[in-house]
């Protein structure tokens, strides 16, 4: 028998934790920044730095603990959870994965939409998927949520590029961003400003997109599918 794909939630004071949430022992430690000789040219690193693990997609990540410890603090993502959740598309709610929980293959994605404006064809996102059971939870409890949402089912994501922290090569300062997230949005064909990134976020397109608007409708067709394959 197959275990089920949705994981227990963690709550915290009677709120469900999403997955990809940061938690207040997840510090960053400091991480001496350098220029790098490496594939590819000169770039961004670490002074000690370790490439397998510090360098995906290409692209250098922060080192950072995963423990889930302290208490959770709901404005920050983390990143490394962020980038296990988007590349294997697992569940920003409860971890797990969500590629067999629909007898199409179809990917269901989430965004906060206070305006209600739908999720267009070919949009790029750094919101990982959603099991239909996990969105019906996030839509009662995520306060940014219940301002409104967005949702639609979703059949390609490919990986666009990445969100992050973009340095100058000389000085190593970093750059002004004009984006309200304080990210720059660096596509994996930018080579030249990717190897100066610092990666906090991995970015896909959602192609395939059919909106949805009855999560109740989707849930229960997840548990039929479910039941099918356990
Ligand atoms: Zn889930």
């Amino acid at each position: 028998m197959t275990a089920s794909p949705i994981r227990p939630i963690t709550y915290w004071d009677g709120t469900p934790v999403p997955w990809i949430t940061g938690w207040t022992a997840e510090t960053i430690p400091p991480q001496t920044l350098t220029v790098h000789h490496g594939r590819g040219g000169t770039g961004l690193g670490f002074l000690e730095e370790d490439s397998p693990t510090d360098r995906q997609h290409d692209v250098l990540w922060p080192r950072m603990p995963a423990t889930r410890g302290g208490r959770p603090d709901f404005a920050t993502v983390h990143a490394l959870r962020q980038r296990q959740a988007m590349s294997r598309l697992l569940c920003q709610m409860c971890g797990g994965p969500t590629l067999c929980s629909r007898s199409d293959e179809r990917t269901l994605f989430l965004v906060g939409s206070a305006g209600g404006r739908p999720i267009e064809e070919g949009e790029r996102t750094d919101a990982p998927p959603v099991h239909a059971v996990c969105a019906r939870l996030a839509v009662e409890h995520c306060p940014p949520l219940r301002r409104g949402w967005a949702a639609a089912l979703v059949s390609y994501t490919p990986v666009w590029g990445v969100a992050g922290l973009l340095y100058h090569p000389q000085t190593l300062d970093q750059l002004p961003v004009a984006d309200p997230s304080g990210m720059h949005h660096v596509a994996f064909t930018d080579g030249r400003r990717l190897r100066w990134t610092l990666a906090v976020r991995l970015l896909v397109t959602l192609e395939g997109v059919t909106a949805v608007t009855d999560l109740d409708l989707l849930a229960e067709e997840e548990s039929g599918a479910l039941r099918l394959s356990l």
